[in-house]
């Protein structure tokens, strides 16, 4: 994708004009939510939010070609990073603020006429929230139906990663080899520690988990079979996914 042409395809709100915004008459917003948190010796910080941003861009772009009208926002940067505290600069806002600032782009799309709205989230630690606004929105007359789409392909899908990790590892690794290769420090590439549970039967139960325990360089697993193909294939495989949800979203009447 060539970031420097202008327009590259219509639906980036940050590339196009006011008039350009009206004569679009955007029938679903599309809200990428990413992180600026550590991701181990390999991984800068913008991991989460270059990925989420490209599958949000490719998704967007595939859909309205195909005659969608969604909208995409630019990526939040900031979202919810609690349990990543013990390693510097993990950037975070607490859970109700996240929430309420989505709970706010919501609102600003209703003011704008969107019924439509679908955030993408690219950061594990924002699920509870999130799900919590869609609670909080559901059943309130006139606010906008909301979704929330995970950059992950659909369960069929036969996962080229071999070393599936839940932070810093091979799939990671091999989108950013496909987004920006620039950023990866592929000398330091190796096969991260990942921490053992104390309590077995916590892995039958849900907790909040310390990452400087889970992670201790803050990503885990083995990274030494990521590739750019792999980071491909996954991430395209997701935007089918996602576009297929857009233009179906795009396409129905609120009633
Ligand atoms: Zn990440």
């Amino acid at each position: 994708m060539d970031m420097e042409t202008r327009a590259a395809f219509p639906g980036l709100l940050e590339e196009m004009t006011v008039e350009e915004v009206r004569e679009f008459r955007p029938e679903v917003v599309v809200i990428p939510l990413g992180s600026t948190e550590p991701h181990g010796p390999v991984l800068p910080y913008g991991t989460d939010a270059w990925q989420v941003t490209r599958l949000a861009r490719l998704a967007v772009e595939r859909a309205n070609a195909r005659g969608a009208r969604a909208l995409l926002y630019p990526t939040l940067p900031i979202t919810n990073n609690v349990n990543f505290r013990r390693f510097p600069f993990a950037l975070r806002i607490g859970v109700r603020t996240l929430m309420n600032l989505v709970l706010d782009l919501v609102l600003q799309c209703k003011e704008d006429g969107i019924q439509k709205v679908v955030l993408v989230n690219g950061h594990g630690g924002n699920g509870g929230a999130l799900e919590a606004v869609l609670r909080e929105i559901a059943g309130k007359d006139d606010m906008p139906f909301v979704c929330l789409a995970s950059p992950k392909p659909p369960a069929d899908f036969k996962s080229p990663i071999a070393h599936p990790s839940d932070h810093g590892g091979e799939s990671e690794t091999s989108r950013m080899l496909w987004i920006r290769p620039d950023l990866v420090r592929e000398d330091k590439l190796g096969d991260f520690p990942r921490g053992k549970l104390k309590v077995e039967a916590l892995k039958h139960a849900h907790f909040v988990r310390p990452w400087h325990l889970h992670v201790p360089e803050s990503a885990g697993g083995e990274t030494r079979e990521s590739s750019a193909e792999k980071g491909k294939t996954v991430i395209e495989t997701s935007a089918a996914a996602l576009a297929d949800l857009l233009v179906g979203l795009s396409d129905a009447h609120m009633d």
